[in-house]
């Protein structure tokens, strides 16, 4: 047995191995803080476990080991896959020990990937429309007539310069580098993204303080813990995360939640602060005004780190630009941000807000915050909560420290591969349209209302790891559009099991789950950078036992592919002799002309670009590819602190001159920089070179890749813009502010957008474990509303929005704030034929009638039901419930400046009638399109300065060439 200390979870093969070695005491359950049990590396391949349903008799089975990753969630946690050596099948999944972020814990939904590898309702071959679309007629084609046909389309719009017609739209990406390179190499800017409704809000609110998007909190470290959400239970990086807070509050953290709803994470807390939703930006300003007028704040690292004296220069052109001046400006600004105005507008006593406040400024630069998506994907101006939020990390100087909130890019490692394309050199109008120069990510959940617009069409239409119909809000609208083929003329789903939206497809491609196929990807998940390998696990277990595999689809089941191999098939067949310029990035490094495989994309990576491997690996006597084949992950460093203090080498220096105002220092060599993957140091290359850092104190430092070089308390991007009432850190009333909502008229706040943490959007719909956990989700409902409405628990209750309404049971509880509604986003799927398009463990069949032009009622025929199948267990379902799909009933909120989808809705509750029936929904499109064009009217166009889209410094997904920046650059249409 092998027992590790408390918080010495090894780093690396190699330090494990040592530990093994030391340590022989038994294992004890106290010290799992680190690393509990396995089985040894040595015995990976011939690990013995004995049948326990054959007990007494002691019948071996002989497994081979192979790490692999969670693909059930975005924090990618080690998986570890027991590989029966006799028959080739995966019989469990555990965790990797050897995985630094995951440490070998998973959450429910990585074991549960066995049960989606085995899921009797999988798509095993590749189908294409014989009907209608959308009427569920399939043929099995095969895979060279799907793959033509697909590459035909592509090819055809390329050579027509129609560069924008071709889309992939991805909701999970689970891979960071491969699918850019591809688009890139086709020359396309066809990039979509499920972003917009997820968490560009919460980026929004970093990019603009540190031009860096996401943060790193250090939570094992903190002294004191601010969360917006439920981070402990479904946050993002969740298990990871989850484990480091609980370290963290073991240790003596104090841990604050901000929820309207009593989340398990709340009730894990010190303090829980139900703020009325959309109000959490004021309370947060609240906590750094104490800060601010008490003077607890942090004030050499503000002095040192903010652009202070370019918000003096702008907005106080009258004062001397002197710190005391800003101090004495910034205790102006923050003023109104009363304990009192909070208690008032967020209904948080005051004196909690100033019990915090003490507790944030006592905790200083060991100060752990996170927001992801929740409140600022909730309402207008969501993306002020992570703004608001980092300005109290901002204010303590616990940016890039000890128990702090680091840049994620610190944490976090993209390998670059061999000979990359260049960057496109077109702009895509209808996912990026001129209306929001500013939107951190494409403007997904609008391409339906935009495309009926008349503004584009597109040839060919990739869905992968995605449901739009299902997961975005306004989901009749994409029913409708998907189902025009004069505005979608060829769509593919590339996916293992059935959706709502790939029944909505021509070409339905059965794609690998988690652990049969291959990705790198690193995340932000402690102070420390790692990379991890998901791979096929059977593939490598085949190859192991000696039994070579050229392509993936081979030891997958059916004529599964995985998407790597495709991509390159696919653009071979677009690119037939080479002439396009295209096929040459997807031939071998090594054996030149001939197609690459992934032995040599993935060894010629892990051997050139991951610092420290090829010298681990061969301490282990492993290639670089074989170290990651055998332990699935490698820590390539620990955080280095404070970052942006680093001097800047004397080479850069030569030269290099300094702009007078900003004293950004300018090298005059430019060089290829790309923000989204090396941010540091500081801003993209001009005309004028590049920002190589930025003068402090007379000391050349590399600072942020900002346009000032210094965390931007005043967004000079934000002023010039169109929004200089934004410029500094402000709350802005939503459009659910307690203002707006009239209680006396029965309004509610809607909260539609929490997870569930067995669950994981449509996902998870193919996990028999997860679905008979979680399969219901109800109207959580304070008993002061249940009684004002006559409702009691398990009452139906119609829940009426702007175009629309759902009917669904209630769940009364004290844990829920007066005048909000909850419902989880996680359920509600359904399908409309009972046999076809199946999902059985989690999907009711419906019924859609058209009941007046545009206005569509959709009911529940049948709700889950057990089936019979190859799986035993599928007969021996249980539960009926499919839950209410609520998103039907959103109308699309795009805020105007992040472009992040606004779910909160501001809705009515009320007694259902006699004629409603659970899960009904009612959506009203003509009102869906009115309510999108108010939401646009709200927007300030491009251009911006320099006749710009978009400002060129801002992060965006798969950056254009910056000539496709300027308003009148090419669009590929
Ligand atoms: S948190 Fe759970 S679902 Fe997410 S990657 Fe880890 S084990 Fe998988």
């Amino acid at each position: 047995m092998v027992t590790i200390k408390p918080n010495e979870a090894p780093s690396s093969a190699p330090e494990i191995k040592k530990k093994v070695r030391q340590v022989e005491e038994p294992f004890a359950p106290e010290q799992t803080s680190g690393l509990s049990s396995y089985p040894p590396p040595d015995q990976w391949d011939d690990w013995v476990e004995y049948e326990p349903r054959a007990w007494p008799e002691k019948r071996e089975h002989h497994y081979m080991l192979v790490p692999t990753t969670c693909f059930n969630c975005e924090s990618a946690c080690g998986l570890m896959a027991y590989v029966d050596k006799e028959t080739l099948q995966v019989r469990k999944l555990e965790g990797n020990p050897f995985h630094p972020g995951s440490r070998g814990r998973n959450c429910a939904k990585g074991p549960a990937t066995l049960t989606q590898i085995n899921d009797p309702d999988r798509i095993l071959y590749p189908l294409k429309r014989v009907g209608p679309r959308g009427s569920g007629e399939w043929e099995r084609v095969s895979w060279d007539d799907a793959l033509d046909a697909i590459a035909g389309k592509i090819r055809s719009a390329l050579q027509d310069g129609r560069n924008s017609e071709v889309m992939y739209h991805v909701g999970r990406p689970g891979e960071d580098g491969y699918m850019e390179r591809v688009l890139q190499s086709w020359g396309v800017d066809g990039h979509n993204s499920h972003t917009n409704i997820c968490s560009s809000g919460g980026r929004t609110g970093y990019a603009f303080w540190m031009g860096i998007d996401r943060p790193s909190p250090d939570y094992a470290n903190a002294r004191f813990i601010l969360l917006i959400s439920a981070h402990l239970e479904s946050g993002h990086y969740f298990n990871p995360h989850a484990q480091r807070i609980i370290e963290a509050k073991m240790k003596g953290a104090k841990i604050a939640v901000v929820d309207p709803r009593l989340s398990n994470t709340a009730s894990m807390a010190n303090y829980w602060l139900p703020t009325a939703p959309g109000t959490e930006t004021a309370l947060l300003l609240a906590i750094a005004n104490i800060l601010i007028q008490e003077e607890t704040f942090n004030r050499e690292f503000v002095r040192r780190w903010t652009n202070w004296d370019e918000y003096l220069r702008v907005m106080h052109p009258e004062v001397d630009v002197t710190f005391d001046n800003f101090v004495v400006a910034l205790k102006e600004e923050y003023a109104q941000y009363t304990p009192e105005m909070v208690e008032a507008e967020c209904g948080v006593p005051s004196a909690s807000v100033i019990e915090i406040a003490r507790e944030v400024a006592a905790a200083g630069t060991a100060l752990a915050t996170h927001t992801w998506r929740a409140a600022s994907a909730g309402h207008l101006g969501g993306w002020t909560v992570p703004r608001a939020l980092f300005f109290l990390n901002v204010l303590t100087g616990s940016v890039g420290t000890t128990g702090g909130v680091a840049p994620n890019v610190w944490d976090k490692f993209v390998p670059r591969p061999f000979m990359e394309p260049t960057k496109q050199k077109v702009w895509n109008e209808i996912s990026w349209p001129k209306e929001y120069p500013l939107a951190h990510h494409e403007m997904s959940m609008l391409l339906p209302h935009l495309l009926k617009q008349g503004r584009g069409k597109l040839a060919m239409y990739f869905t992968r790891v995605y449901n739009p119909v299902w997961t975005n809000p306004d989901g009749f609208m994409w029913m409708d559009a998907l189902k025009d083929e004069s505005l979608f003329e060829m769509h593919a789903a590339l996916t293992p099991t059935w959706s709502e939206s790939s029944w909505l497809a021509d070409y339905v491609l059965p794609m690998g789950v988690g652990a049969e196929r291959h990705d790198t990807h690193s995340y932000e998940t402690h102070a420390a950078k790692w990379i991890a390998l998901r791979q096929p696990v059977v593939r490598v277990a085949m190859e192991r036992l000696g039994k070579p595999v050229d392509y993936t689809y081979e030891a997958n089941p059916g004529e599964v592919w995985e998407e790597d191999e495709f991509w390159i098939e696919l653009s071979w067949r677009i690119d037939l002799d080479g002439s396009m310029g295209i096929r040459k990035y997807y031939e071998s490094p090594y054996r030149p002309g001939e197609k690459i495989t992934m032995d040599e994309y993935y060894g010629w990576i892990f051997e050139n670009s991951v610092p420290g491997l090829p010298e681990a690996a061969a301490e282990e006597g492993l290639t670089a590819l074989g170290y990651m084949r055998k332990y699935g992950a490698f820590e390539i460093e620990k955080q280095a602190m404070r970052q942006f203090d680093d001097a800047v080498p004397a080479e850069e220096l030569e030269r290099a001159s300094v702009d007078p105002l900003s004293q950004v220092i300018m090298s005059p060599a430019p060089k290829a920089h790309s923000p989204e993957i090396t941010p540091l140091p500081g801003n993209p290359p001009s005309a004028a070179g590049r920002a190589v850092g930025v003068l402090v104190d007379d000391q050349p430092l590399r600072g942020f890749p900002t346009p000032s070089g210094k965390l931007e308390f005043f967004s000079s991007t934000l002023y010039d813009w169109g929004w200089p009432e934004h410029a500094i850190p402000n709350y802005i009333q939503s459009h659910v502010a307690p203002s707006v909502i009239d209680r006396e008229a029965g309004e509610m706040t809607l909260l539609p957008n929490y997870r569930i943490p067995t669950l994981i959007h449509t996902r998870s719909g193919n996990a028999k474990w997860l679905n008979e956990i979680s399969h219901s989700n109800p109207l959580w409902l304070h008993p002061s509303d249940a009684e004002r409405i006559g409702v009691k628990i398990g009452d139906l209750a119609r829940v009426e929005t702007e175009i629309g309404y759902f009917v669904d049971r209630v769940w009364i509880t004290e844990g829920m704030r007066p005048g909000v509604v909850a419902c989880s986003h996680h359920l509600g799927r359904w399908r409309l034929d009972e046999h076809g398009g199946k999902g059985g463990w989690s999907s009711a069949t419906v019924e859609i009638a058209e009941t007046e032009s545009g206005v569509f009622r959709m009911r529940q025929v049948n709700g889950v039901r057990a089936f019979t199948s190859n799986d035993p267990d599928s007969k021996k379902i249980w539960w009926s419930d499919a839950g209410v799909h609520q998103n039907l009933t959103f109308p699309v909120q795009p805020d105007p400046i992040s472009g992040a989808h606004a779910w909160h809705q501001r809705v009515r509750v009320v007694k259902a009638s006699a004629r409603d029936e659970y899960a009904d929904i009612v959506v009203d499109t003509n009102r869906s399109m009115i309510a999108f064009e108010r939401w646009m009217k709200m927007t300030r166009p491009a251009p911006g300065p320099g006749n710009l889209r978009r400002p060129l410094w801002l992060l965006r997904p798969y950056k254009p060439d910056p000539s496709a920046f300027q308003i009148d650059g090419p669009t590929g249409r």
